[in-house]
């Protein structure tokens, strides 16, 4: 672990307990369209774009790509399931961690594929994140596992990748941050089996937010 000048943070399955609301509306919405899909499928794709997303699971499924309309409509009703979903809380230790880092200088930006409008009112009342410190989903040409999202994070504070950090749970997620150089932290808190993400080479592994948390606190602390 190394003690950063800025974090960046994931947001699904790594601020918010939010995986198991993507995973059941992923699986009904394809569903009502005739396709199967598998709930470790949420998790191996966590991270793409949902045109991403629904073109694998229709390469996989059906040999093709999906046209405009069926990603327009898959999505449609994937949004209209999560909107029925309760909504996720805070993944355990991650606020006073997040509260911590400030009280120590370190800058927090949040890197999400997510575009949700809801995006900037909730990490701003959760997590006390600004506009200006989000990458979401509308903010890069290429999401995850493209390194763009987190080499625009690297612009938004003016750093080096060297000075800076990432927290992941997911296998593209990891992917993308170490594309663009950065030391990067998994925490599974998914339902795959570790090897998903020691075969993306993350610097560090913890089973959750929790024992990530208490590790690096320790390690922060022990240097002020
Ligand atoms: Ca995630």
């Amino acid at each position: 672990m190394i003690i950063p000048k800025a974090v960046f943070f994931d947001m699904d399955g790594v601020l918010y307990d939010s995986m198991p609301n993507h995973e059941l509306s992923w699986q009904k919405a394809f569903a009502a369209h005739g396709v199967g899909f598998d709930a470790v499928e949420a998790y191996i794709n966590e991270g793409r774009t949902a045109r991403g997303t629904i073109d694998t699971i229709f390469l996989k499924r059906l040999g093709r790509r999906a046209t405009d309309a069926e990603v327009e409509s898959i999505y449609r009703t994937k949004t209209a399931l999560m909107s029925q979903c309760p909504a996720a809380p805070a993944m355990p230790a991650m606020q006073p961690f997040v509260a911590f880092l400030r009280t120590r200088g370190i800058a927090i930006v949040v890197v999400t594929g997510s575009r949700q409008p809801s995006l900037i009112d909730k990490l701003s009342r959760d997590y006390g994140v600004d506009s200006q410190h989000i990458v979401s989903g509308a903010d890069v040409v290429h999401g995850k596992p493209d390194p763009e999202p987190y080499l625009t994070a690297l612009g938004r504070v003016g750093m080096d990748a060297g000075e800076c950090a990432v927290v992941e749970n997911a296998p593209l997620g990891v992917r993308s941050a170490k594309a663009a150089g950065l030391f990067t932290v998994a925490v599974n808190t998914g339902k795959l089996p570790d090897r998903y993400l020691l075969d993306e080479h993350c610097d560090a592994l913890f089973a959750g937010t929790e024992p990530m948390c208490k590790a690096w606190k320790e390690i922060i602390d022990r240097k002020h």
